[in-house]
This record gives C-alpha cells, sequence and structure tokens, in this order.
C-alpha cells in the first residue's frame, strides 16, 4: 500500500479526537512530502540533526514532534523547529529547555516522558518525579505541560504491553484530577504501528506511527 492508502486506513481506525503523529525518521523528504500530500501535518522525529536537516526545507505548517532523547547540547537543534516535544524525560532536560526558550523568549509544549516497563536501558521519568514536576509547574512558565507519553515495554506478550498501557493511563487520569489549572494537560502519547490498536483503548489521544505509514525502515 501506498503512503497515502496506510495514512487513510489508519485515520479510519482513530476515534475523532485522536492525534496521528507520522513518525518519518530514517525516511528521506519524499516520503514525508507524500503524506503531506495526503493532508498529514504532524510529524515526529527522534534524531536532532535529522530533524534540523529535515524541516527547513519542508512546508512551514508541518507541525514537528520531537519523540527521541534529546541530550542538552542539541536544543538548539530541536527547540526552533519542534512543536512540541513529547520526551522529557529528566529533570535536567526540563531545566536546560525552560532555560532556552526564556532566552529566546518562545513558549512550548511538551509531554513527559513516564519510564514505562522493565528495561533498565530506557529513558523516562518516574512517577513521582512527574508529580514534582506538576506540583511545581508555575516554575516553568515557558512550558505547557501537555500531557504524558510512554513507549510500551518491547514484547510480543499483549499482556505485558497493557500492563504498561494501563499504568501511564492510570497515571494521566489521576494528574488529570489533580491539576485542574493545567488546561492543557490532556494528552496521553501512546501507541505505535505495533500497539496503537491496544492503545486506544487506554484512553489514547495521540498514536506515534512510523512503519505502519511508511514502511520498514533502513538503519
Ligand atoms: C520510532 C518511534 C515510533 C514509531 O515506531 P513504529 O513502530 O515504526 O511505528 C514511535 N515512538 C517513538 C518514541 C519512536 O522512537
Amino acid at each position: 500500500m501506498s503512503v497515502k492508502e496506510n495514512i487513510g486506513q489508519i485515520r479510519g481506525e482513530l476515534p475523532q479526537g485522536v492525534e496521528l503523529v507520522a513518525v518519518s525518521k530514517f525516511h528521506p523528504v519524499s516520503a514525508i512530502m507524500e503524506a503531506y500530500e495526503a493532508g498529514q501535518r504532524v510529524f515526529g522525529e527522534n534524531r536532532p540533526q535529522e530533524l534540523a536537516a529535515k524541516a527547513p526545507g519542508l512546508p512551514c505548517d508541518i507541525r514537528w514532534h520531537f519523540i527521541g532523547h534529546l541530550q542538552t547540547n542539541k536544543l538548539k537543534q530541536v527547540l526552533p523547529y519542534a512543536h512540541m516535544v513529547q520526551s522529557v524525560d529528566s529533570l535536567h532536560l526540563l531545566e536546560a529547555m525552560h532555560a532556552w526558550l526564556e532566552r529566546n523568549g518562545r513558549k512550548m509544549d511538551c509531554l513527559l516522558e513516564l519510564h514505562l516497563g522493565a528495561e533498565e536501558t530506557k529513558t523516562g521519568l518516574t512517577e513521582e518525579e512527574i508529580r514534582g514536576i506538576l506540583a511545581h509547574s508555575s516554575d516553568y512558565p515557558c512550558l505547557g505541560f501537555c500531557g504524558l507519553m510512554g513507549m510500551a515495554t518491547n514484547t510480543d506478550d499483549e499482556q505485558l504491553i497493557r500492563a504498561d498501557f494501563r499504568r501511564i493511563s492510570g497515571l494521566w487520569k489521576e494528574l488529570k484530577a489533580a491539576h485542574p489549572e493545567l488546561e492543557g494537560f490532556r494528552e496521553l502519547s501512546i501507541g505505535m504501528s505495533g500497539d496503537y490498536r491496544i492503545a486506544l483503548e487506554y484512553g489514547a489521544t495521540m498514536v506515534r506511527i512510523g512503519t505502519g505509514i511508511f514502511g520498514a525502515r533502513e538503519y
């Protein structure tokens, strides 16, 4: 199937109000333009250099979501182009992003990434860290806290994936109720090509799909 057909098929499965983030990492600008011609406007990239190389030459109504681990020395490759950083995975990054935005007179939306699963290698904040950040959200006036992001354990075991989604969805609901002052806090970004249908059952408001739209990536 073509990129256009893939997008049409996935859109048909998403309930109203669920945002499709087309993850274009490792795919060329021509593939992005195919998706753009099919009406797609929200794209995700996970490597700073790749975003900085692609974004300037593409239509300016594309909204780029940064979804990868972001080192603080790479902020200037990402923040000028990003509409949202979904992968805020440490307090150190949060502080550095805020300082950069303040210096540059900018504001930015972000999601807090919850560490899910057992894999030690994976990045993300603990539940306690997320609660702490939101309790002090007014310390970060340049950041809009829009919700949570998570990547389920990379496994074929559907029960483990469900356990991850149940946990992040539960935390998201708790935090929404605890922080009515954060009006923008309404996004739950869970679900990739292999598990987005399950993620929808747990209240996903954003799904991040690469392979299902663009085909396999060549590394
Ligand atoms: C690559 C990536 C995706 C998309 O993965 P697919 O399995 O190709 O859909 C989603 N989220 C993050 C954070 C990614 O790095």
